[in-house]
């Protein structure tokens, strides 16, 4: 199955890609890790889009639909995946669904003050990539290899605010355009004192029954998730 998660910045996207990923049996697709990847690399594509991911601004669509739609083409997305950070403009999404099914969305919902609180807290494991929270995880170090943890360069407090607000500028307008095509919409909402495994736990409570049935309908292998 093919499923999209579309949440601002902070909702915890990248934790619950995780959760479903392995679940589930899909392939995590992140366009902000694809880009950070180029970054790193210095190669000509990281070059281009530096820039706009430091100073909150988007990626222009056509490179980003190009970047995305080349990873998604890949053998290891033929059983499914899981969208993280993409389609983020109605433009991207159209261009999107015109060449994959999709099976459903996961809409996070979250407070501007609740992603400006926990993205100030934010750290990922530089060795195996573990996100961290210093609002639930207390140590400097990876609780799952030990690697150090680093903060990214878009997480200040002003930077946070401007990507909340395009966010939300833009989140009515992808919600209509997906009830518009019918696709099932399923939501999760993000609290601030809300460690990434709670709000998994009650997205499963509240939408198991539709995963597993949505997975069974598809033609991806999955295993039946139990809660
Ligand atoms: P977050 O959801 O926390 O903002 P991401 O890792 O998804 O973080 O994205 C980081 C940055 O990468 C964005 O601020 C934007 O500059 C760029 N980016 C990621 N995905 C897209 C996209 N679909 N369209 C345009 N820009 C994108
Ligand atoms: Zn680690």
């Amino acid at each position: 199955m093919n499923i999209v998660l579309f949440g601002g910045p902070g909702a915890g996207k990248d934790s619950i890609a995780k959760f479903l990923a392995e679940d589930f049996g899909l392939v995590h697709v992140s366009s902000g890790d694809i880009f950070r990847k180029h970054i790193a690399e210095q190669t000509e594509i990281g070059k281009s889009v530096k820039a706009y991911i430091d100073q909150g601004n988007l990626v222009p669509d056509e490179l980003t639909i190009a970047i995305v739609m080349d990873r998604l083409a890949q053998d290891d997305c033929a059983n499914g995946f899981i969208l993280d950070g993409f389609p983020r403009t109605v433009a991207q999404a159209s261009a999107f669904l015109k060449q994959k099914p999709i099976d459903a969305i996961v809409h996070i919902s979250v407070d501007e003050e609740t992603v400006v609180a926990r993205l100030s807290g934010r750290y990922k494991c530089t060795t195996c990539h573990e996100p961290h929270n210093k609002l639930w995880h207390k140590g400097i170090e990876c609780s799952k290899c030990g690697g150090p943890l680093s903060q990214r360069d878009d997480d200040r407090e002003e930077i946070v605010r401007k990507r909340f607000n395009d966010y939300k500028e833009t989140e009515t307008a992808m919600l209509d355009f997906y009830k518009s095509l019918l696709v099932k919409v399923l939501p999760v909402e993000s609290k601030l004192v809300d460690p990434p495994k709670s709000m998994y736990s009650r997205f499963l409570d509240d939408h198991v029954k539709s995963l597993n049935y949505i997975a069974a309908t598809s033609k991806a292998k999955s295993k039946d998730v139990k809660k």
